[in-house]
């Protein structure tokens, strides 16, 4: 798009999407990518729902934990909380409202959580939120984050890459690896407590979960249904303020 572009569309639309990614190794079988390809695809779906358009990502995200696996790139926290403020401030500067970031790395939630609250505060009435897309899964479709499902490269993310990048996944590379449920303290049925270790602590190929059982149809329901649902939240925001 041009400036005058978004000046045009900003005469009939204010809502916003920006996906927040990561550049980290997922397994020897999904690109470095991967949880830009997931929040961008989805935002882009929502987009269409809304008639609205998608800011160019945040690439990099907080990847400390994958490091030791070659590829990775991480921010820092702050770095990473600093570039969300500086998007919303931008982007607030033109007009836009909502300013939604569709987050697609569970390493970033929490510095997307503290960037949306921080640039809220400042920007007020402007609203900045802030979204984990996975979390607008609907439960009937089998998504869970458990040990006994995995949390990385698993079947659940290996079925979204071959739904939205099928040319990009090695599935002869794809394979079994769990976690260790007796590494974490279980303290509730929500908290656990850990020490932080790197992924190479954890796992030797990268995955926790089974690749192998990913499933492509499974991957477009899934990320059909969550941008229907994230595109009613925002259209609630958008008539509801809730704050
Ligand atoms: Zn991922």
């Amino acid at each position: 798009m041009t400036w005058f572009d978004v000046q045009e569309l900003l005469k009939r639309q204010k809502t916003i999407l920006v996906p927040t990614g990561s550049i980290e190794q997922h397994g020897p079988h999904l690109p470095l990518n991967t949880d830009v390809v997931a929040p961008l695809e989805v935002s882009i779906l929502v987009a269409r729902k809304l008639r609205t358009v998608v800011a160019p990502p945040l690439r990099p995200g907080v990847s400390g934990h994958h490091m030791p696996f070659p590829g990775t790139i991480t921010l820092r926290p702050q770095t990473f909380i600093e570039l969300v403020k500086d998007y919303a401030r931008s982007l607030a500067s033109h007009g836009f409202d909502p300013i939604v970031f569709i987050n697609g790395h569970g390493g970033n939630a929490a510095s997307v959580s503290i960037a949306t609250s921080e640039a809220r505060t400042e920007l007020s009435p402007t609203k900045v939120i802030g979204f984990n897309w996975w979390e607008f899964i609907p439960k009937d479709l089998g998504y869970i984050v458990s040990f006994e499902s995995g949390f990385h490269a698993n079947a659940q993310e290996t079925s979204w890459m071959l739904a939205l990048r099928p040319d990009r996944v090695k599935m002869e590379r794809a394979k079994r690896e769990m976690p260790v449920a007796s590494e974490t303290i279980k303290m509730s049925e929500n908290f656990y407590i850990g020490t932080f270790r790197t992924f190479k602590d954890i796992t030797e190929s990268g995955i926790l979960g089974d690749a192998t059982k990913a499933d492509a149809e499974l991957g477009h329901k899934v990320v059909e249904a969550a941008a229907e649902n994230i595109a009613r939240a925002i259209e609630e925001v958008v008539k509801n303020p809730p704050y």
